[in-house]
């Protein structure tokens, strides 16, 4: 068993990070599934979508040709609408509330078409927003993520200037960094930060960290507003025996790599157990089996009746071929000559539901080993705790607390996202972003 990088052809790694939504094969196999729905009176997907969408009608306006209208109908509500659309798990929202479940019929895939639409505005770069006259309002924003983008973007149209301070070379967040490449490609991820910065007043100053290469005290004095959408920190340690051994990854370092360096240039094993059963955790696994790794295991301490992850997910993972051992914990990384050689994990059974209603797993006193030359950890993301306390920003437990106006214990300093939230989906980070956009242009009317 060992770790190595380029296992496959470029022909297959092509194939295997190709799309997997591939958009409607033409013009009228979109119109005959924009023509199956109803519109809907209250409708039940928009209702669905945190960023209220209004489904119904850019649905209608893809039925007559109307794509520019209905890329602004999206764009409008939701300025990263394309990206969504390749990422949101829309069977869990808009999709799982269209009434066409309740006929026993497939649901329209209002995902699908709202690619139809924002796909052709964000490649051709349409120019659908317009700036109103300046205010000389300064906004300084930290992450260009989708709660940072969507705020700037709300933001910039009412003639605000905004500064975006990005720790990384890209915007985009967990969009460009942290998503699987055949669900949004690198390209796309270019493409669509460029489309919302295209509006102007927006200016990103890329690799400037908070708290590194600026501070809260600077951006305070330099402009009229702060909005901090830092994102939910570092990977949770495992906290267990050999988790510093060689062959233990962080899933969100090995998506990161995948997106940055290129497919044949990442290192996966021969057998490769991934801990947690998150969406990190299904993006981690499926890549690793589509970058020419033999077995995946994931491992998970509860039941499938408990997993964070949505069923369309399981199975993306399941037809992949990757398996899933329920009901266990990891316990320690065992090795050789610095390297992982096993996994033991302890067997659970589930007692007494928690606070979250889950029912909490203990341990059995049994214990499996399974042989694996690559550990991925995906067991969640832990809150910049330190960050949020050197600047003396009120936390629960390193989530920034903020109040009705979207503004933290610092006045003049708002919050959104995953920050404040702890890890959500793209679509409720940008929705935050419009809810602090607004609350700052009401404290900077006052
Ligand atoms: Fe159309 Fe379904 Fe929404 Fe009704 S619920 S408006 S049918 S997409």
């Amino acid at each position: 068993m060992s770790i190595k990088n380029n296992r496959l052809t470029a022909e297959q790694y092509e194939q295997n990070f190709s799309d997997i939504h591939p958009p409607f094969e033409n013009r009228e196999a979109a119109l005959v599934e924009a023509n199956r729905c109803l519109f809907c009176y209250d409708a039940p997907c928009t209702k669905s979508c945190p960023t209220s969408i209004n489904i119904p009608k850019f649905i209608k306006q893809i039925s007559t040709d109307n794509i520019k209208g209905s890329a602004y109908t999206i764009l409008d509500a939701n300025i990263m609408g394309g990206g969504c659309s390749k990422v949101c798990p829309v069977e869990k929202l808009c999709e799982g509330s269209c009434v066409y479940n309740l006929l026993d019929e497939p649901p329209i895939p209002i995902a699908k078409l709202q690619r139809y639409s924002t796909e052709k505005a964000i490649a051709a770069q349409w120019p659908l927003f317009q700036r109103k006259p300046s205010t000389g309002k300064k906004v300084a924003i930290v992450g260009a993520g989708p709660a940072g983008l969507s705020c700037a973007h709300v933001l910039s149209r009412e003639g605000v200037e905004v500064t975006i301070y990005e720790k990384e070379s890209k915007g985009g967040g967990l969009m460009t960094y942290g998503i699987a490449a055949y669900k949004v490609t690198p390209q796309f991820c270019d493409d669509e930060v460029k489309f919302i910065t295209s509006l102007g007043g927006i200016h990103i100053k890329y690799e400037q960290e908070l708290g590194r290469n600026v501070t809260l005290a600077e951006l305070q004095a330099n402009y009229d507003a702060v909005y901090l959408g830092i994102g939910v920190g570092v990977a949770r340690s495992l906290d267990i025996p050999g988790e510093e051994l060689a062959g233990v990854e962080d899933a969100l370092r090995f998506i990161y790599d995948i997106r940055e360096k290129g497919y044949p240039s990442v290192p996966v094993g021969d057998k490769v157990a991934v801990i947690g059963l998150g969406m990190t955790a299904i993006d981690a696994a499926t890549q690793a089996k589509r970058l020419g790794a033999k077995e995946v295991t994931i491992v998970y301490r509860r039941t499938q009746a408990e997993m964070p992850s949505t069923e369309v997910e399981l199975n993306l993972a399941k037809l992949d071929g990757c398996s899933i051992i329920w009901l266990a914990s990891p316990k320690e990384v065992r090795g050789e000559n610095g390297r992982v050689t096993q996994l033991i994990c302890n067997v659970m059974e589930l007692g007494v539901p928690d606070t979250s209603g889950r029912r909490t797993p203990v341990e059995t006193g049994e214990t499996i080993a399974l042989d694996v030359d690559m550990v991925i950890k995906a067991a969640g993301q832990i809150p910049y705790e330190d960050l949020v306390q050197d600047n003396q920003l009120t936390h629960w437990y390193g989530k920034l607390v903020i109040n009705e106006n979207c503004e933290t214990n610092i006045p003049g300093v708002f919050a959104g996202g995953d920050c404040v939230n702890g890890g959500k989906e793209v679509v409720d980070a940008v929705q935050a972003g419009k809810d602090g956009a607004r609350a700052i242009l009401g404290f900077l009317r006052k």
